[in-house]
């Protein structure tokens, strides 16, 4: 057992929080993470930003582009209104599996539909696939190279609607500098910066909110 840190985070999840406690899993997904072993999750500092955008918006749709083992997952989630849906895609077939049980774990998988597939390739899917017009909001935090890409897609496929929130992590560390550009010179973006640091660590990144203009 705990073959690769997704294992081993799912399986101190199993152990150390409530089942059906979604804050319990998230703060054990954290102190792991911080006191055993680093992982790429949004954590808790700039999850407080993700939280606040969530709660501002109200989302009735929400699309996150990675999932790793789930920890933003559930942080959204947690916050969802009633009645509105998660889609989140994970390209790893692994990282996937142990996201479904942490979600399982949390009580969450209700309201979340995990998809398994490369963003390019499952983006022009979503609209049929779940009856759905546009998103509300979309978290964007998958490989740095493919935020430009993606975003560029989300805007073909139809899927952005005047309002619609992008939220992007990591657009200093590692950076994203080809995004930044974009969202921040289009007319059809009005776009902010938040300063924060990485996850459980003292370096400095930060998050950028772009609302789509139409
Ligand atoms: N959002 C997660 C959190 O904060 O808990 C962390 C996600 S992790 C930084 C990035 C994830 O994106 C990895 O699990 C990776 O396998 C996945 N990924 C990278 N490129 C992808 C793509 N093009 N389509 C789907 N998943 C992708
Ligand atoms: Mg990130």
């Amino acid at each position: 057992s705990g073959q690769s840190r997704p294992m081993r985070i799912l399986q101190f999840v199993q152990s150390a929080a409530a089942p059906g406690d979604a804050n319990s899993a998230i703060c054990a997904v954290d102190s792991y993470c911080a006191n055993v072993e680093w992982a790429m999750n949004v954590g808790d500092k700039k999850g407080q930003i993700l939280d606040a955008v969530v709660l501002a918006v109200r989302p009735r749709w929400v699309l996150e582009l990675g999932t790793y083992c789930g920890y933003s997952t559930m942080r959204i989630a947690r916050l969802l209104p009633p009645g509105a849906r998660l889609v989140t895609l994970e390209m790893n077939q692994h990282y996937a599996q142990v996201a479904k049980q942490i979600l399982g774990h949390a009580g969450l998988d209700t309201q979340v539909d995990l998809l398994v597939g490369a963003s390019s390739a499952l983006i022009p899917q979503l609209k049929k696939k779940f009856e759905m017009e546009t998103f509300d909001l979309i978290f964007i935090d998958h490989w740095k190279a493919s935020y430009l890409p993606d975003a560029r897609l989300l805007e073909e496929c139809g899927l952005l609607a005047p309002g619609t929130v992008l939220l992007a992590d990591n657009v200093t560390c590692p950076g994203a500098p080809d995004y930044l550009q974009y969202v921040r010179n289009s007319p059809r973006y009005r776009s902010e910066y938040f300063p924060c640091q990485l996850e459980y660590l003292q370096v400095e990144d930060g998050m950028e909110k772009s609302v789509f203009l139409g």
